[in-house]
């Protein structure tokens, strides 16, 4: 048992598989559930059926070590809120009745208490519901989910390890709980949380766990010294246990930077790193702390976010570099396969020429299955598979997809003067001025117009072949036009046609622009039951045709007054899709700006006049460690100017992001160079208004005054004080009136309420400055 051979055979692992199932089951359980269709005893036989399916998948396609704890029905950070017990006061009670509806009560909320927060799990667009802690939170271990979980596992016959997030990564992923001061760091509780760790580690270890995982992601990002000392603290606290499995600390999504040195002193006996995206720097590091001699080194070789097959030969020197830096070196996946679909297999309709780069859960467990092999048994056991990982790989870079010498001939001609407006803002504001003639305060939304139940049915109806593009453009026309009459009546100033044809701000483009793919199940979960289906940036992108020009021409005909064309920006493109890992994703942010450059220079020529260009995913692109942002920073604004700079002066270019925390990146919205900015402000009480007026901001800016994420109506009197507020920071001249962000969640009365209510608002205060 505790002989090892230096040749120890390497294991094939993963940290996590997708939750859902092959039909997406556990999202028809879980809100069967809700809707009272399945009862509790229902959902948890699926759930039951879900994990032992996962495993015997994993273990019959010769993973050697499942992971259990992965599952859940929610989201893993709740289930770890219920795993030390930290239940928020407000959900204690419904939880003490029925730890299942608590559970859902404290992820969803209740018609009388609100739920956790929701945010997004680093830089993935998987959401997690934010631990609420204060000085006086209690921790009580309840880890029985986990060993039953462990349970299920051994009892298939299985090697399992649990995987649990870690107690730093806990508490650096809280907030302070309502009525807590904002700040208080929840880091200060970790003396209190130790001990929990430690009961479920007991319990783990009886239940007959040789190995736990505890993923601490939360220190691929900067760390202070504090930090650090907690991280070293926790682990030597953990690891000076006498009863307790061995210790897998698992980091994904970066390198682990300065908290590499802390873990590699600190007693556990494994560390899992990610050796995909930044594994020159990962592998500096790890040499520059002299390996980790006596310890499991678990490599992410195989890239757990992307959707790309793995360069094998490229990983295999890495391994092979690794093995004389630890004790034993394992092969995973680089984190959860939690982010990425399923099974490439069941896409049917994607050539097969191209369905063979692609590598989802299943074909990825595969890879690692085959580089473990390679590396205990010797490449020529793998010869079949390194030859046709190979070929798949020759066939993509060839590719006319990849390679389209029209677009890399047009991206390499960018020039500096492509990216930069042809008179300064401060010129070309009295151009637009003159051509717009609007009043003081002028208002606008967003763009999206409640998306009906009938709009929804009408696009099914469409794709079922029940509907005819005629019948079909019938609707929409009718739609836009329903918009249009409504805004005139109501008095907004800038007009939008709502949206009505497009089922996702990004989808919809997606499936317009060459080199783009639709995945048919490729469902990835987002949060709770919600499930999306990201499209892929696989090719050179172009725009064979015009996108929207057609519905803004239609409503502008509608209407003297302007109507704002609506686009979604290039680092949105990106953000929400599955992005190409053969070229820098500057590369791939600047062919897609040049598509729609050609679509804001169609639609400027068809005459519109404000032409808006959606970014809300600027600031969550943002790398996790700040010595990267700056280049971020950079392409994502050229990107951005280079969509929008081929218009002339008198053309008003907007954009519009939406998120609470911008104060870091004003620097880059001004960069942007946009005429005029929407943003979310409501729920802030217009800090965004005072952040950008600190910042010196010379644009024009709507600080949103209706938060759009609640029916709930603001009356006149609300909206002007919000927009007295915003006045302090933001001058007459400059200041928009808008919404939040677009309304396609809301109902048609609230948001016909809440529209005349702005416009009414709006009125109110410019005869204050009239007046005054
Ligand atoms: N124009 C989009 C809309 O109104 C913007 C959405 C967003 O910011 N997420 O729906
Ligand atoms: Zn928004």
């Amino acid at each position: 048992m505790t002989s090892k051979s230096a040749a120890a055979a390497a294991r094939a692992t993963v940290y996590g598989y997708p939750r859902q199932g092959r039909n997406r089951e556990l999202k028809k359980a879980v809100e069967g559930y809700w809707k009272g269709r399945t009862t509790a005893d229902a959902l948890r036989a699926t759930a039951a059926e879900l994990r032992a399916a996962n495993w015997r998948e994993l273990a019959e396609a010769g993973i050697d070590e499942v992971p259990t704890g992965d599952f859940s029905y929610y989201d893993h950070v709740l289930d770890t809120t219920v795993m030390v017990g930290a239940i928020p006061a407000r959900h204690r009670t419904a939880f003490a009745d029925d730890p299942l509806d608590g559970y859902f009560a404290m992820a969803r909320g209740t018609q009388d208490v609100a739920p956790l927060e929701m945010t997004k799990w680093f830089d993935t667009n998987y959401h997690y519901l934010v631990p609420e802690l204060g000085p006086d939170t209690v921790f009580t271990a309840d880890f029985g989910r986990q060993v039953a979980e462990l349970t299920e596992a051994l009892a298939l016959g299985l090697t399992a390890r649990p995987v649990l997030v870690g107690p730093v990564t806990y508490l650096l992923l809280a907030k302070p709980a309502p009525g807590v001061a904002g700040n208080f760091d929840p880091l200060t509780l970790l003396d209190r949380l130790l001990p929990v760790y430690a009961e479920v580690l007991a319990d783990l270890r009886a239940a007959g766990a040789d190995w736990v995982q505890l993923d601490e992601p939360a220190l691929v990002q900067d760390r202070t010294p504090a930090e650090l000392d907690a991280v070293a603290r926790a682990y030597r606290d953990l690891g000076a246990l006498t009863d307790r499995p061995k210790l897998l600390v698992a980091s994904y999504f970066d390198r682990l930077g300065r908290a590499l040195p802390v873990l590699a002193a600190s007693p556990v006996e494994g560390l899992a790193l990610d050796f995909t995206e930044h594994a020159g720097a990962q592998l500096g590091e790890l040499a520059a702390v002299g390996g980790l001699p006596g310890k499991r080194l678990v490599a992410g070789v195989v890239n757990g976010r992307n959707i790309w097959i793995n360069d094998l030969e490229k990983s295999l020197a890495t391994l092979g570099t690794l093995l004389g830096l630890a004790d034993r070196v394992d092969v995973a996946a680089s984190s959860s396969l939690l982010h990425v679909p399923l099974d490439a297999a069941l896409e049917r309709d994607i050539d097969p020429q191209v369905l063979r780069w692609l590598a989802f859960a299943r074909q990825k467990t595969a890879e690692i299955v085959t580089l473990a092999k390679g590396l205990s048994r010797g490449t020529d056991t793998i010869t079949g598979e390194l030859a046709a990982n190979r070929a798949a790989l020759a066939s993509r870079a060839n590719s006319p997809i990849t390679r389209d010498t029209a677009v890399r001939a047009r991206t390499s001609a960018v020039t500096g003067a492509d990216t930069r407006r042809s008179q300064r803002y401060g010129e070309r504001t009295v151009a637009q001025r003159t051509r717009l003639g609007l009043p003081p305060l002028p208002t606008t939304t967003i763009g999206s117009f409640p998306q009906t139940g009938e709009l929804r049915t009408a696009r099914a109806d469409l794709r079922a072949g029940r509907l005819d593009t005629a019948a079909y453009e019938v609707r929409i026309r009718a739609e836009i036009a329903e918009v249009v009459a409504f805004q005139e009546k109501t008095g907004i100033d800038v007009l939008v046609h709502g949206e009505p044809e497009r089922n996702d701000m990004v989808q919809y483009f997606a499936e317009r622009l060459t080199g783009y793919l639709a995945t048919r199940n490729g469902w990835v979960q987002s949060y709770g039951t919600r499930y999306v289906r990201p499209p892929v940036l696989a090719g050179d992108i172009s725009r064979p045709a015009p996108m929207t020009v057609r519905w803004t021409s239609y409503a502008q005909s509608l209407t003297d007054r302007p109507v704002k064309g609506m686009l979604t920006g290039p680092v949105t493109m990106l953000a929400w899709s599955f992005v190409r890992d053969d070229q820098p994703l500057a590369d791939t942010a600047r062919q897609v700006a040049l598509a729609l450059r050609d679509e804001v220079n169609d639609l400027e020529a068809a005459g519109t006049a404000v032409i808006q260009v959606d970014e809300p995913a600027l600031r969550e692109t943002l790398p996790l460690r700040s010595a990267d942002h700056a280049g971020y920073l950079a392409w994502a604004t050229e990107a951005f100017r280079l969509t929008t700079s081929g218009v002339a002066p008198g053309t008003q270019i907007h954009t519009h992001m939406c998120y609470a925390e911008f104060g870091d990146i004003v620097q880059a919205i001004d960069d942007l160079d946009a005429d005029v900015i929407s943003l979310e402000a409501a729920r802030s009480h217009m800090q965004v208004a005072r952040e950008l007026a600190a910042h010196g901001y010379p644009r024009e800016a709507g600080p949103g005054v209706w938060d759009i994420h609640s029916p709930r109506v603001p009356s006149p009197e609300e909206a002007a004080r919000l927009l007295r507020t915003a006045l302090k920071a933001i001058p007459s001249e400059r200041l928009w009136v808008n919404p939040d962000c677009g309304l396609k969640t809301r109902a048609w009365p609230e948001t016909r309420a809440t529209l005349e209510n702005l416009v009414t608002a709006a009125r109110t205060v410019r005869a204050e400055l009239s007046d005054g």
